[in-house]
């Protein structure tokens, strides 16, 4: 099966997946994501406290500000990610938006379950490599820095996270259109 821009004959909507509105996936996301974060702080206070990362009080005005700056770009870095993979399945370039809360890719298209599982974790992953890297090669007292990029990284892919373990719970034959709000299932009727 294809991703496609029409709905086959036969097909129907299954369910809703709506971070926002959803109460229930609402909470379910928000505390993986709060999880995530508290887990990636207590780790780096032990980072910090091993040596493995360090602090200059020095630099620290120039890195915080380094440190919100790449933020703001991973933003739309994030959602870019996702519409590279949402082009490459549906041919059409994918539909941005910003507002001063969030940002998302989206499209019209129904893409199989293989391709939207593709889609939710490519930006991750891609940066999460990136950030590995980061701190890696950056020099010692800046890598804290990347390890913050990747705990946002991390704990921002919460929504994206459920989205691909909800959809490996279904058949191969769904099809999922996003459109960057709200996630459609639908499957054979
Ligand atoms: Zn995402």
């Amino acid at each position: 099966m294809k991703s496609t821009w029409t709905l086959p004959e036969g097909y129907g909507q299954k369910y809703l997946i709506d971070l926002k509105d959803n109460k229930k996936q609402f909470w379910i996301v928000n505390g993986l994501s709060i999880g995530i974060m508290v887990l990636l702080l207590a780790l780096l206070a032990l980072l910090l406290w091993e040596g493995a990362l360090e602090l200059s009080s020095q630099q620290l005005p120039l890195q915080l500000l380094v440190m919100a700056l790449g933020y703001v770009a991973y933003i739309p870095l994030h959602e870019l990610a996702h519409g590279v993979f949402m082009r490459r399945y549906s041919g059409k370039r994918a539909n941005y938006g910003f507002t001063l809360v969030y940002a998302y890719a989206g499209s019209e298209c129904y893409f199989t379950k293989h391709d939207h599982r593709v889609i939710s974790l490519a930006p991750v992953t891609f940066w999460g490599v990136v950030f590995l890297l980061l701190m890696f090669l950056l020099p010692v007292s800046w890598r804290w820095v990347a390890y913050i990029w990747q705990l946002f990284n991390l704990s921002g892919a919460a929504g994206d996270f459920y989205v691909f373990w909800r959809l490996g719970k279904e058949p191969d034959t769904i099809l999922c259109q996003d459109t960057g709000v709200k996630m459609t299932v639908f499957d054979r009727l």
